[in-house]
């Protein structure tokens, strides 16, 4: 099939097809076609995509495949500047360059800092405040983090128990700031938001305000780019120690260098977003900037909730395309939303990955970023997380730069980081 005649055939697809899984295959052909000018056998795989006869994995697999095949000895990865089609269905002919991969700036939005501890970094804070841990490395990490076969939100949610009993000090906190961000720095990321309940850090005496002013010690010590959002917590009999975080988040609120902004974590399903009007409503009436977990483990009508209170960001929003007019709204009024595919698959969020919604958020336009949530107990790190997508969705690297690009947007930091964060990305595709 010709470029030609297979503007011919475009011209004639269902617009749904088109935008959704079919627009990123065709985008990955062009790319290669028009550097290889091997048009024919994309453009047809692009085609048996569109008709179905293939999945995205698929064409991807075959395209990898016939690409190695032509440059065996291929060094580097090539990087488009665009992927994307249109919705007026004009073909966008992508100019490929071949540029060596450059440490891409990456951004985490939504990381909890008890998802965070790693064996290694378990140890340390252990050594530090003289906790016994198990030994045996296999054992310990079995404490920290969730299979590969994760089976249940229950067996998620137990693993922040030990990684919480060795922040219950001071120095056991601050040492766990300083330590999470050196080791995100290490692996790529350029700029953190890294959120925590105060309230959890309590158990040994400790006021929110001494674990605040602990975290906010750690943050001087590394010199990643690191801002914090303090958690309030779903839950029963805790209406005070929310409040007191949202006064606490008043008080320290900056623009960037500190606390920016707040949040609410815990069992979405157990405890509906409905039930926390009042704290959020103070949040709003300070103008403290929240985003709020919904959409995860309960459905649309808990984004829609968040947004009524009037979240400026959404954590996780998977199930946002429940509702149809909700995803518009997201859409036109481009809510960011803090996606984090490896957490949403162990939680299960989404019954089978296959539908997960990620292609056809960035192909409609919704503001989609990309985070870890909890990289020691879903064993990832940012990078993971887009190999994870190119791997099972064929998100290329231009979709990568535009999540990252959203990210910068939806940052709770002040213009100058942002510009900043927006040159590094421009600089590094
Ligand atoms: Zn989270």
């Amino acid at each position: 099939m010709t470029k030609q005649e297979f503007d011919k055939y475009i011209k004639n697809v269902d617009e749904s097809k088109k935008e959704l899984a079919a627009s990123w295959a065709i985008g990955i052909g062009l790319q290669q076609v028009d550097r290889l000018n091997v048009s024919e056998y994309l453009l047809d795989l692009a085609k048996r995509n569109i008709e179905g006869e293939i999945s995205i994995a698929e064409v991807k697999r075959l395209i990898d495949e016939y690409y190695d095949k032509r440059c065996p000895s291929r060094k580097y990865r090539y990087r488009s500047t665009y992927t994307r089609i249109p919705n007026d269905s004009k073909l966008c002919y992508t100019r490929l360059r071949g540029t060596k991969m450059k440490n891409i700036p990456y951004i985490d939005l939504h990381c909890h800092l008890d998802g965070s501890i790693t064996l290694d970094i378990a140890r340390k804070l252990a050594a530090l405040q003289n906790i016994e841990l198990p030994a045996d490395d296999a054992e310990l990490e079995a404490k920290l983090s969730v299979p590969e076969s994760c089976e249940s939100l229950n067996e998620f949610l137990e693993c922040f128990a030990l990684p919480c009993s060795l922040m219950q000090t001071i120095e056991g906190i601050t040492e766990s700031v300083h330590l999470v961000q050196e080791k995100m720095k290490g692996q790529g990321i350029a700029y953190l938001e890294l959120r925590f309940a105060p309230q959890k850090h309590c158990d040994k005496g400790l006021t929110q305000k001494q674990v605040i002013d602990a975290a906010l010690a750690g943050l001087k010590m590394s010199d990643l780019h690191t801002n914090l959002i303090l958690c309030l917590m779903r839950d029963k009999g805790n209406e005070k120690e929310n409040m007191e975080t949202i006064e606490l988040a008043k008080e320290y609120l900056v623009k960037d260098g500190g606390v920016v902004a707040v949040d609410l974590a815990g069992a979405e399903a157990l405890f509906p977003t409905a039930d926390f009007a009042s704290p959020f409503a103070k949040a709003k009436e300070y103008g403290i900037p929240f985003t709020i977990h919904a959409g995860e483990a309960d459905g649309a009508g808990s984004v829609h909730t968040a947004l009524d209170f009037g979240a400026k960001r959404i954590g996780h929003g998977v199930r946002t395309k429940e509702d149809t007019a909700l995803l518009e709204y997201i859409i036109k009024n481009q809510i960011p939303l803090e996606m984090c595919p490896n957490s949403n698959r162990q939680t299960k969020s989404v019954d089978d990955m296959s539908k997960y919604p990620i292609w056809e958020y960035l192909a409609k336009g919704v503001k989609v970023t990309i985070n870890t949530d909890d990289p020691a107990i879903c064993r990832t790190t940012i990078a993971k997380e887009f190999k994870y997508l190119e791997d099972k969705f064929g998100i290329t690297a231009a979709d990568e730069k535009i999540m990252l690009l959203n990210a910068t947007d939806a940052a709770f930091t002040d213009a100058a980081t942002k510009a900043a964060l927006k040159k590094a990305i421009e600089s590094a595709f």
